[in-house]
């Protein structure tokens, strides 16, 4: 099947209760609007989560492509780890596994004491990921997108800011928008 196919189709999938279930209608809303012409639907699926307060993340990758399969963003409140180059787990905000079309967010890492932050911070990691499942990478010059925030695929060096700069050096100042160079990527995707 060709890929944009394959990807036309979007599964937000909701692991425990992350979030409420009209945000879950909002968050499905704005991924839309970010990927206009490349999502033809966005279904959103419950999904009950083991009862666990950590999880190493392809773990959760590969559960969700076998149990619900597809192309899939999936949210939860369970921390997601990174197994790393060493011994050490690293938590992370978000991740996309190469082997599927699943891509995970957690919302433990960017919660902040403002909702409004923490659903903006949400989406943008959402966006970030499914990006990648459309072939983005990542670019490290922060170009601005059409809503003057640097575009969703932005990224800076993770370990020159550590966990709370990046937050609000990077993350909060992303848009909800893909830059030029990115959107050409993905109407090329749409064209395959
Ligand atoms: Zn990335
Ligand atoms: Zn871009």
């Amino acid at each position: 099947m060709l890929e944009s196919r394959r990807l036309s189709k979007l599964k937000l999938v909701r692991i425990g209760r992350p979030v409420s279930r009209v945000d879950l209608q909002a968050l499905a809303a704005r991924i839309g609007e970010a990927f206009p012409g490349q999502l033809d639907s966005i279904q959103t699926v419950d999904y009950e989560p083991p009862k666990i307060d950590r999880i190493e993340a392809d773990l959760l990758t590969q559960a969700l492509d076998q149990e619900v399969g597809g192309h899939i963003l999936g949210i939860t409140d369970v921390d997601l780890l990174d197994r790393g180059a060493g011994e050490f787990f690293k938590g992370m905000f978000g991740c996309k596994d190469n082997r599927n079309d699943v891509a995970v967010v957690s919302t433990r890492r960017i919660a902040s004491p403002d909702p409004g932050r923490s659903i903006a911070r949400l989406l943008k990691v959402g966006l970030h990921e499914l990006g990648h499942n459309f072939g983005l990478v990542h670019h490290y010059s922060l170009q601005p997108a059409s809503d003057g925030g640097y575009c969703v695929m932005a990224k800076d060096d993770y370990n020159r800011h550590g966990e709370r700069s990046y937050k609000r050096s990077v993350i909060d100042a992303r848009g909800f928008r893909f830059c030029d160079a990115c959107r050409t990527v993905l109407r090329l995707t749409r064209a395959r």
